[in-house]
This record gives C-alpha cells, structure tokens and sequence, in this order.
C-alpha cells in the first residue's frame, strides 16, 4: 500500500473554510443558519420554502458491492466524487453523508467521514455529531418537513394494549414534546470536504434496522441549493441489494425524489475476497492474495459485480461503476474489472483515486456520472405497497438476494397476519400497506460471490409506524439444508 501520511495527520494539515464563509459560498442567508463553533452550522429548514419553485439539481445516489471487511470506500467516493464536480469540473456540487455509527469499532474501520484527501473537516466532528439511536432517528431520516416529522412522531408505536392495540406517543401525549425535543436534531449539519465543497452530516446510518441512508431533509435542501444545474451526491449505506433497496423502496417513496444516477463502489481487493480470496481479521497480516496480482480470484469475484450492477439497473436508473483503487491495484486488473462491469449490463466503469488524489482523482467519474445523468431514465420500485406482506418480502429476497424461497416462522406469520389487520387507530391506514425494511446486513452468513440455493427465513414482522415502515428480521438457511429429513 502506497505510504500516505494517516487520515486524522490528512485532515488536520488542512485550514477549513469559516462556516459563514461556506454558508454565503452555498447561498444561504445568514438568518438559515445556526452556527455550532466556527466550522459547523444547522441549517433551517425554511430554507425549502425560498427555493419552492426553484428546480432540483441532478441526483446522485452512490451505493457499492456488498461490503466486505476490506473495504470499498463508498464514503470517500462519494466525498472525492463532490469535490471532482465542484473543484475541478466547475459545477455546484454538494455531498450528503451520514452520521457515522461507531458502534462497536470505535471507528476503527473508518469513521464513516471519508478518508486521504476526500474527507469531511473537521474530522472529529464529523465523527461525532450523532444523537440516538432508535426509531426516532429513522423517523429523522424519513421526515420531509418539520410537521411531516411531528406526525411521525406522533404515530410512533411505543407500547401495547393489554388486547394488544398499538399505543403511539400521540396516545401517551407525549408527541409535542417529543418534536420540541428533536427541533434541532431534524436540521442538517452543514460541513466541507478537505477540498472545500459543501457536506451535509446528517443522521444516522443504523443499516440493519433502518433505511441505512442519510436524511431525506439533507437531500432536499442540497438539491436546491446546488440549482437545476447542479449535482447532489447522496450516500446509500450497505450494498446495492441492501442500502440501495431501501433507498429506492423506503426513502424515494416517502420523499418522491428519484435519483438521476446510481454509482456503484467496487475496489479489486473486495472484489477478490468475493471471489474466494482469504478472511481478514482486525490486526492480521494482509493475505498476499489481496497485495499481489491475482486475476483468478478477481475473475470470480467480478461474478459478484455483475450480480449488484444488475439488482442496481433493476431500478431503471442508469448505473456508473467507480472502481477506487488501492496502490497495490494491477493495470491488468483494473482492466478486468472495467471490461466485466461493462459486460454485466452496457455500463460505464471508471477506476478512480479520491483517497491518494482527493477531486483530482474522481474528475473521470465525474464525467461519467453527468454523461449518464443527461440519459434518458425513469426509476420504478421493486414492489407495489398494496401486495401482501410476505410477496413483498419474496420480492426482496429472490429478485435481490437471489433467494429461492421465503418461509415466515410462526412468530412472523402471526405478526404478519396482525399487521394486515392493524388500523392505526389515528388515521385509520393500513399497516399492512407500508414498505419492508429487511434486517438483513452482509453480516448475515458469511457470503461472498453470489449467494444461490438457500431460503431466506423470516422471523419476526415488526412496524415502526412512525417511520413508516414494516421491519423483517431475517436469517439464512440452505435450501439443501432445509430437505434434510
Ligand atoms: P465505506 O464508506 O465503504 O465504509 P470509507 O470510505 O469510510 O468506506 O473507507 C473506509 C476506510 O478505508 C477509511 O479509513 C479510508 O481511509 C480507507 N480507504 C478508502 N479508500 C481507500 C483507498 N483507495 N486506498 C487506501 N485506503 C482507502
């Protein structure tokens, strides 16, 4: 790996603009601001009703292939992408990333802000501004405007009835004070790339029980702000068949934004893995497989790319491959890759180098992403909300994970049953009719390639109400498995 001074010495050799500098940059009124310190504001959300009749910028979704423990860096990508369009091709440009989930690894595995020469400044608090970890954050992801927030809030289940009704926070009268207490917390964190170009920071990803994206409200504001010209580059956590799923099916539906364009992260070493290369374990001697050429083991994994380009291409939208290279990435590698992205569905797959080049190294994707924007496209969702619970969740399963089958438990199919029967007492909509978030993750099962031969188990059916989505929790078992006597 080529040697480069760490991402934290990176990011503090860098002076950030002031943030009523880069408030004024974006255009933003003093007043549509609240500072927090000298690099960081939240920004108002009145700001939308200024832009009301303004048009949108073009949408850029980045998504990647199934995540792996080497990474792929779909956050630098989309920070280096940002920076490319902005600095160096002359088009207003914005990133939108989320709040890092630590979680466990304290960051160890990356801060979720980026790295090299595409990251968020100040590093530290881009790391550190999230707040809760519940459905109310999903509610924060999915709320289109301050009221469409309190009605989420309001209709957020936290209990039930001894005969087992939903009680909501509305029941409890506890809805006003919980939207005064997330007044705040519901505007985005404006920040900057190392580049300068602006950054919204904004909720949390939590991909294995939610959405996995940042917040539709960050989306909304950095589409007007960057004007019908401009591009707005969005990260969709997990891997296309995950993260991009939601993103279409949950946060499209509920913002009625549609992407122009759908980048997909892929890097040689991933790709490797999933073609059979060795774990990696945190502190472990990296497998000479992943250091060297080995066109055998990228040959298989690229089967895994083809997989993710044409659960990405489901959607109608058309799809860029950035290849982000590492130092050890052979020519005849990247070459390989190039060829087979373009084969799996006529797309176009362009290595890039935001981590060693920060914009710099992105400016060939950038071209790539606004050719593809200009094509003409229209997205559809997976599934339509009026079909039952389980086909939903089938559709999910076969068309994105490849699953043969779904099989509900007993505790999922009562709760699937309870749910189609449900009325929210308040609006007197159906439960039923809501998108499915499946708890699935790439934790699940140690899969790599392309998963074929199993069922895909369903446990448990819950609602997160207020959010505005059902929730599957899911599991894995081989279909061979399953025949056994
Ligand atoms: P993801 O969003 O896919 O989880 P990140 O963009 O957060 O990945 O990157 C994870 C880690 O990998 C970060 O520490 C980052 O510095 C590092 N990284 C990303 N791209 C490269 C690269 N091309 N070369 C070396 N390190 C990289």
């Amino acid at each position: 790996q080529k040697s480069q001074p760490s991402d934290t010495t990176l990011a503090h050799s860098c002076t950030p603009k002031t943030i009523g500098q880069l408030a004024r940059e974006v255009g933003l009124f003093s007043k549509e601001v609240e500072p927090y310190g000298t690099t960081r504001a939240k920004v108002r959300l009145e700001i939308i009703n200024r832009f009301k009749a303004q048009p949108d910028g073009k949408y850029v979704v980045v998504t990647g292939i199934t995540p792996t423990p080497l990474g792929e860096g779909k956050a630098t990508t989309t920070l280096g992408l940002a920076q490319a369009l902005g600095a160096h091709l002359h088009v207003n440009s914005f990133a939108c990333v989320c709040q890092p989930s630590q979680g466990s690894y304290f960051g160890v595995k990356g801060g979720g802000v980026g790295g090299g020469y595409s990251q968020v400044l100040p590093r530290e608090e881009g790391e550190l501004c999230r707040s809760v970890a519940s459905e109310v954050m999903a509610v924060l992801v999915l709320s289109t405007s301050l009221e469409d927030m309190r009605c989420r809030l309001a209709r957020t289940v936290v209990a039930y009835s001894r005969v087992g009704n939903p009680v909501t926070t509305e029941d409890l009268g506890i809805s006003g004070v919980l939207a005064a207490l997330m007044r705040e917390a519901v505007m985005p964190n404006l920040m900057q790339t190392m580049e300068g170009s602006p950054v919204f920071v904004h909720t949390c990803p939590l991909s294995d029980i939610a959405p996995g994206n940042s917040s539709i409200l960050a989306d909304q504001i950095a589409l007007k702000l960057v004007g019908p010209e401009g591009f707005v580059v969005t990260e969709a956590g997990g891997g296309a068949e995950t993260g991009m799923e939601r993103f279409v099916d949950i946060k499209c539906r509920a913002s009625g934004l549609c992407p122009d364009v759908m980048v997909m992260v892929a890097s040689v070493r991933a790709l490797k893995m999933h073609g059979g290369g060795p774990a990696v374990t945190a502190g472990s001697v990296m497998p000479k497989e992943y250091l060297e050429e080995n066109l055998t083991l990228l040959e298989n994994g690229c089967i895994h790319l083809k997989r993710q380009v044409e659960n990405a291409m489901a959607f109608g939208l058309p799809v860029v491959v950035a290849i982000n290279t590492f130092s050890s990435d052979t020519g005849a590698e990247l070459e390989l890759v190039c060829a087979r992205a373009k084969q799996a569905g006529g797309v176009e797959a362009v290595p890039c180098s935001p981590w060693a080049e920060g914009g710099a190294g992105a400016v060939e994707l950038g071209q790539a992403v606004r050719r593809a924007a200009d094509t003409p496209h229209r997205m559809n969702f997976l599934y339509d909300l009026e079909i039952p619970i389980v086909n939903k969740i089938r559709t999910i399963a076969r068309s994105m994970y490849g699953a043969d089958n779904v099989e509900l438990l007993p505790e999922a199919q009562r709760k699937s049953t309870l749910r189609t029967t449900w009325e929210s007492h308040r609006d007197q909509k159906g439960l039923a009719n809501l998108p499915v978030c499946m708890a699935k993750t790439h934790h699940d099962a140690e899969r790599k390639g392309v998963p074929t031969g199993f069922t895909l188990l369903v446990r448990d059916v819950s609602v997160h109400a207020g959010a505005g989505f059902l929730y599957a929790s899911v599991g894995w078992v081989s279909t061979e498995a399953l025949m056994r006597p």
